[in-house]
């Protein structure tokens, strides 16, 4: 990749990121916190997180320096132990940015790129899907037909976040036929962006979740969508796969690493108060702050070779949000446990991060699909 095309945006990130994250985190999205649960997107945050800089620190530079994965988690931390739902838009746009960059498709990069560092333009990603399809849980639900300049995609995700009518995301589609008669693009799947206000699609809204209301969270519907080279990510996809799995996955741990903290400070919130009775509860605030802080420390470690294609050190990433998505199970529930009443109020964010958590632990990769993946991965590299 040549820095010259990168967007002059990636050139800095602002030195003191986190203390801009944690201002608008403190600031305006608490006060909408309860309102995202209840369902309201929140655009305004998002442009203004996204302006800070708190969904790019990822990305490569304009001068070619890497990206600082480890900055990207924390501060998608930040806002999460805020707001989950937000921790979550902000993986959605992270890894949108990545598919972009990483893509080597000058038309996604450029321009288009540097309006989506700038927050002008928001984004996500619909791999649950493809990612369940290549660990055998599902099959790939669209479908791509070579035609003239391009494909046409039909079929339907029932779960695609961080949308609205003109956004975009990364989704994965089979490619139907072998036009060539020579076999060469049998079994194959291409990566492309999906244009929300392109002919063809259309967003349809879900069913009431338990949480997650205010993530802009539609089912999209495609029916002859053409997806031209401009659109196209990576054809064939599985290599490129290979080589963004391990950020993909590791950036999720930002929305733990928040929702952790935070039922960790919450449980601190009563202890005064509570202490004397909290005392014979499990999960303790400290043994949690010890067992996370451990995490964290192995997370950002891993954070530092993020396109490292190994398998060892992709089921250590698969290890360490496994124990992210437990962690935020025990420590959610263990925060309720401690504030009691008050923690079960409807406005209570206690009571919210548990819901939260519970999301963490089933979006994809779920810890099902985690230990799946796990399992799979250690068998093969066992020797014969
Ligand atoms: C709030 C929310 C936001 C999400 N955002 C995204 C996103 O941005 N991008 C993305 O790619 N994915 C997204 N997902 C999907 C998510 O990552 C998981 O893939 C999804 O929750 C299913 O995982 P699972 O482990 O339950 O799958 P499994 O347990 O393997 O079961 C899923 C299967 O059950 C069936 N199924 C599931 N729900 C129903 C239902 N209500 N009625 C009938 N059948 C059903 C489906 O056929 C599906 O194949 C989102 C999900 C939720 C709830």
């Amino acid at each position: 990749m040549n820095p010259a095309d990168l967007p002059p945006e990636l050139a800095a990130q602002p030195a003191n990121l986190i203390d801009a994250v944690r201002a608008i985190a403190q600031g305006p999205l608490a006060s909408q916190a309860y309102a995202i649960d209840r369902g309201a997107y929140p655009v305004d945050v998002m442009k203004q997180l996204a302006a800070a800089g708190a969904m790019s620190a990822h990305l490569t530079r304009a001068d070619g320096t890497p990206g600082d994965y480890g900055l990207a988690i924390a501060a998608m931390a930040e806002a999460a132990k805020v707001c989950g739902a937000t921790g979550f838009m902000m993986w959605c746009q992270c890894v949108a940015g990545l598919y972009m960059q990483a893509s080597g498709n000058p038309a996604l990069m450029g321009e288009r790129l540097a309006r989506h560092v700038r927050g002008e333009t928001l984004g996500g990603t619909g791999l649950s899907n493809p990612m369940k399809s290549f660990a055998q849980i599902e099959s790939l639900l669209l479908k791509a037909t070579p035609v003239e300049g391009g494909y046409l995609v039909n079929g339907t995700l029932p779960w695609v976040s961080n949308l609205g009518p003109d956004h975009y995301f990364g989704a994965i589609a089979s490619v139907q036929t072998d036009t060539q008669g020579d076999g060469a693009s049998a079994g194959r799947e291409m990566m492309f962006m999906l244009r929300c206000d392109a002919p063809g699609v259309t967003l349809k809204a879900c069913p009431e979740f338990s949480g997650m209301e205010g993530t802009g969270t539609y089912s999209v519907h495609c029916k002859d969508l053409f997806v031209g080279s401009e659109d196209v990510v990576a054809d064939p996809a599985k290599p490129y796969i290979a080589r963004i799995r391990g950020g993909f996955v590791l950036l999720q741990c930002g929305i733990a690493a928040g929702i952790i903290q935070g039922a960790i400070d919450s449980m601190w919130a009563v202890e005064g108060q509570l202490g004397h009775v909290n005392q014979y509860l499990e999960d303790r605030p400290a043994e949690l702050q010890a067992e996370f802080d451990a995490l964290v420390a192995r997370i950002m470690k891993l954070a530092e070779t993020p396109f490292d294609t190994s398998t060892d050190y992709f089921i250590d990433v698969l290890d360490a949000r496994a124990h992210g998505a437990e962690l935020c199970l025990r420590a959610a529930n263990s925060a309720l446990m401690h504030q009691g009443a008050r923690g079960y109020l409807m406005g209570s964010e206690v009571q919210r991060r548990v819901r939260e958590a519970q999301f963490v632990a089933i979006v994809t990769p779920a810890i099902k699909h985690l230990r799946k993946e796990i399992a799979r991965l250690s068998a093969e590299e066992m020797p014969a």
